[in-house]
């Protein structure tokens, strides 16, 4: 069930406020009433020893005159009234010898003591020859004294209770507010309104935090949505175009009756168009895996100079049309990897290098070990890239002339899942380019960490393997294919 932090901030502050106040009142409460009994108690204990003794130096005299002298001695013993105190002397054989008033009916005690009786609080004192002197007082004024102090007590009790509830519930609203605040503001955040943001500048001390830490998850979320929203309009904008090509085609084919050779070269245009949209969706597909977690990458080792050979081999042909010389150079570190995965960084930067090279240029893959990682840069002697369009380069569907890389086949995606590979794999992707001039990508990535032999006699070639190289150099160049102009 939803309870309010209010409520129940209040309920706990009630419960130890009533225990305190409680506990307050009856310890002061006990104290005062032991002060006043006790003050009872010594003032009929003075009274009873005085009596005593006045009744022992005196007798020879009448009890009647004793007891008239003694209430002379202490007038509250005199006067009317059923609530004024009493004395009574009792000789050692138990009867009265001595009473302030007659009619008294007090049960002989038989010794010394304290007693209350009903109303009466009674003290019984020892004299010479067995005689016991008891002394009475009616206890109502004080009683009636106490009573009022408890209803003191309890009045200022609960009205300290309630104001302090007031001030409870004044003070617990301006500290939860902000909490209203923010989750209003967040409730108010929806898939059509991603701009709307907690005002922190009135969200004091650690909610202020929080309503910061909420709003930069706010701006990453919209940064997000806001990305996937542009990553379909795009994707459905580059999908039109060859989809379009497809029917307009088709259909023009159709209108009439033609030739085999047209039917054949309109054929060729749809396939072309379809295998256009193929790649779109292909690396679509793959990035919509990478964005979901979805994709298990092996941790194979992988000799990246193998890699790098294969794909300069698988590209050959590529290279050949485009008249660029292709090349790769360094040593054989190992890492721990996806093989295909590798294999497609490297594809999709040198096919780049290829496409956006002059005729006669070159490609060259230069692996060197630094340290703890491994770096391949793809150097090429191609068109560049302006200076504004680096940082943008590894977006999704980012070109930087979008008609060039159209008509070069590129989807736009290629470096973006590049990135992202280079990325899973715990590495980093750098490029340095100058229009004009020629373009590199370097590819960072972990190599298998060194690892030391325990004993001395281990062989030369096992030592190599361990430290994840052989120091056979790689060195490979391929000659262009010449194409006839
Ligand atoms: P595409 O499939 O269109 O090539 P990429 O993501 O691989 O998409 O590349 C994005 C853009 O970066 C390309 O359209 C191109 O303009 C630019 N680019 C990539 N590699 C190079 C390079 N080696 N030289 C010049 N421009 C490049």
């Amino acid at each position: 069930m939803f309870k309010s932090i209010r409520t129940t901030l209040l309920w706990w502050y009630v419960v130890i406020l009533v225990g305190t106040v409680g506990l307050y009142g009856t310890v002061v409460y006990y104290a005062l009433r032991r002060n006043v009994l006790t003050q009872v108690n010594d003032r009929i204990r003075e009274q009873a020893v005085a009596i005593a003794l006045t009744w022992e130096d005196n007798a020879d005299e009448k009890a009647d005159a004793v007891a008239f002298e003694l209430t002379e001695l202490f007038p509250v013993f005199a006067g009317e009234g059923n609530d004024r105190p009493y004395f009574i002397g009792w000789k050692k054989d138990g009867t009265v010898g001595l009473v302030s008033r007659a009619g008294l009916e007090v049960p002989f005690p038989g010794q010394v003591c304290y007693r209350t009786r009903g109303m009466w609080r009674e003290i019984t004192v020892g004299g010479s020859d067995g005689r016991l002197v008891l002394v009475g007082e009616h206890t109502g004024t004080v009683r009636a004294e106490l009573s009022g102090y408890l209803q003191l007590l309890l009045g200022s009790g609960a009205a300290v209770l309630a104001l302090a509830l007031l001030g409870g519930w004044f003070f617990s609203g301006r500290v939860l507010a902000p909490i209203h605040r923010i989750s209003r503001a967040a409730s108010e955040i929806s898939g059509s309104n991603l701009a709307r943001r907690i005002d922190v500048g009135k969200t004091e001390s650690e909610l202020g935090r929080l309503a910061g830490t909420l709003n930069s998850a706010f701006d990453r979320l919209q940064k997000t949505v806001e990305q996937q929203s542009r990553f379909t309009a795009d994707a459905s904008h580059e999908l039109r175009t060859p989809v379009s090509i497809v029917l307009a085609t088709a259909e023009q084919t159709l209108a009439k009756d033609r030739e085999a050779p047209e039917y054949r070269e309109s054929l060729e245009a749809v396939l072309r168009a379809a295998r256009r949209m193929k790649s779109i969706v292909d690396g679509l597909l793959a990035l919509t895996r990478a964005d979901s977690g979805s994709v298990t990458l092996e941790r194979d080792n992988v000799d990246l100079a193998e890699v790098v050979e294969e794909t300069l081999a698988l590209l050959e042909p590529l290279a050949g049309e485009h008249a660029v010389t292709l090349s790769s150079s360094g040593p054989r570190p190992l890492i721990i990897g996806d093989r295909e995965r590798i294999r497609e960084v490297f594809t999709n930067l040198v096919t780049n290098a290829i496409r956006y090279n002059h005729r006669g240029g070159t490609v060259a893959v230069v692996v060197q070990e630094n340290g703890t990682h491994v770096e391949a840069k793809v150097i090429d002697t191609g068109i560049g890239i302006a200076e504004e369009h680096v940082p943008h380069l590894f977006e999704r569907f980012y070109r930087v002339d979008a008609a060039r890389t159209r008509a070069a086949g590129g989807s736009g995606l290629g470096l973006a899942i590049t990135k992202w590979i280079v990325e899973s794999h715990g590495g980093s992707i750098t490029v340095s380019s100058r229009e004009g001039e020629g373009s590199t990508f370097t590819v960072r990535l972990p190599r298998i960490s060194e690892v030391r032999p325990p004993c001395d006699a281990v062989d030369s070639s096992t030592a190599r393997s361990l430290t994840g190289t052989t120091d056979r150099p790689l060195t490979r160049v391929q000659q262009p294919i010449q194409h006839p102009s």
